[in-house]
């Protein structure tokens, strides 16, 4: 089967977060059942092939748009015998010093559906696989404007809170019949959603937990969608992330100071030491290292955990911040590290290498999100023994079981968080649990080969109701 995955961002040659991810490492597991796979992504300026061979030019490609034609270079870049990455490349619209939040969002990201659709006629796959709002409009050109053999199209949402709604002057920009503008399909209270185009045009969607697929079919985790996410119940699933073991194996990470197994456990402890060691604190094996490792916005909990802290701090922890986020939460943050330096360690910046040392050397990950389509930290804590320590919502509910796998709280509230952590001290201060503990997550099986094989199912599901 061809499949064509279009993505915003792919990992590791430009993440934001975990779209990029998912973008990166399905393909590599969808190439082991037996596809092959085209993933298309804009050519940022930020982009890092590293190794891989300078792009190969394939094509200028015509981009039909409501203000006339456009044109897309097209580069190719083969990543293996059976995946090639495509990248669409416009200067204008990608070489910025950001890959999102410009006011232009919405005319850069149409601009990238529907020159990948206008990719997709020459490569011809079987299913285009669309992901989140900035390709939600391929869909859209399918359902109007392909007129080759069989294709069936799958829309994934990683994250309902972005739904690239703009005026109405962008959907003519579209080129999107005229006839779609009304709140059956595109319309969205007098304005042009971009992402109900994914919602609406799909064969199926899929959202990255059972769970959140659950959600976001009621009011208050449904964006306003959830009208419309119920009608589509019968075509919506969820299927759980996994994640890239190449990237994430305590057995095998570059950026561990010792390496380590499920029959190596002690030798976490060195990591440990080098982490404190690398942020400046003291180093005590009686006391647990809590972390955090996300964007710093009020969806992963942020406010929550900077209203713990004067409570946390009174506590033997240390606490280790690592994200970016809004200038409010950076300013917040800061005055704490200035405060406590010594128990504090906030990291305001984009760091792989430092995320790595993290899930390796801490004890315990915070992931109190007020909401969570998946969330991939707590499957890679868990990989490296680090208890997590979440909310149960989205697909922290489906990955975390209380005190089997982590400690699970549910009341978006610092004192329900706190509470949670209390039950984790509780548990560091017995060895022999502790050591339970860790082991028991770093066995779960949280590899990409299960969920490949859902996504596998779900292709041939649209397929063959088409045939059908
Ligand atoms: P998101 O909602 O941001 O996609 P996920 O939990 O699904 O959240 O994925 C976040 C990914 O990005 C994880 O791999 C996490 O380790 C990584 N990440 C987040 N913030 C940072 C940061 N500041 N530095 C390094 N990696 C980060």
């Amino acid at each position: 089967m061809k499949i064509l995955l279009v993505a915003s961002e792919v990992n590791p040659f430009v993440k934001v977060g975990g779209l990029a991810d998912v973008a990166g490492a399905l393909p590599k597991a969808l190439v082991g059942l037996g596809c092959k796979v085209s993933v298309v992504m804009p050519m940022y300026r930020q982009l890092n092939l590293g190794d891989y061979n300078v792009s190969e030019f394939i094509n200028v490609l015509d981009v039909p748009l409501g203000y006339g034609n456009e044109t897309a270079s097209i580069k190719r870049v083969s990543l293996s015998n059976d995946i090639d990455l495509y990248l669409v490349d416009n200067g204008a619209y990608f070489q910025r010093e950001n890959l999102y939040n410009f006011p232009d969002d919405p005319r850069r990201f149409i601009f990238f559906s529907r020159a990948s659709f206008e990719l997709a006629k020459i490569l011809d796959p079987d299913i285009i696989h669309c992901n989140d709002w900035h390709t939600a409009l391929v869909p859209g050109y399918v359902r109007h404007y392909w007129d080759r053999k069989l294709l069936g199209t799958l829309f994934s949402i990683h994250n309902l809170a972005y739904q690239g709604l703009c005026e109405r002057d962008m959907f003519v920009y579209s080129a999107l019949p005229e006839s779609a503008y009304n709140p059956e399909e595109v319309e969205f209270y007098g304005k042009f959603n971009i992402m109900k185009s994914g919602i609406v045009y799909s064969d199926m969607i899929n959202t990255v937990s059972p769970t959140y697929a659950e959600e976001i079919k009621t009011p208050e985790f449904g964006c306003g969608l959830d009208g419309l996410l119920r009608s589509k119940a019968d075509v919506l699933v969820g299927i759980l992330n996994g994640i890239d073991e190449e990237e994430f194996n305590p057995q095998t990470d570059i950026y561990l100071s010792a390496k380590f197994s499920v029959d190596s456990l002690e030798n976490k402890e060195e990591n440990k030491k080098f982490l404190l060691n690398e942020l400046g604190i003291i180093y005590n094996k009686d006391v647990p290292v809590i972390s955090f490792i996300g964007r710093l916005w009020e969806q992963k909990g942020i406010d929550i955990v900077i209203q713990a802290i004067p409570e946390l701090i009174k506590k033997e922890v240390y606490l280790i911040i690592l994200g970016t986020g809004s200038e409010y939460y950076h300013r917040i943050l800061s005055q704490f590290r200035e405060q406590f330096p010594d128990k504090i360690s906030i990291n305001l910046k984009f760091d792989n290498r430092l995320a790595h040392l993290i899930y390796g050397g801490s004890d315990f990950l915070l992931m109190p999100s007020r909401f969570e389509p998946c969330g991939l930290g707590q499957m890679i804590a868990m990989k490296y023994g680090t208890i997590p320590i979440v909310r149960g919502v989205g697909g922290l509910k489906d990955t975390v079981k209380e005190n089997e796998t982590g400690f699970v709280f549910f009341d978006y509230s610092y004192n329900a968080l706190l509470e949670s952590i209390d039950r984790a001290l509780n548990l560091y201060s017995d060895k022999d649990r502790l050591k339970a503990m860790q082991r028991r997550i770093m066995l779960e099986d949280h590899s990409w080969t299960n969920s490949a094989k859902r996504y596998l199912e779900i292709y041939n599901r649209i397929l063959s109701s088409k045939k059908g």
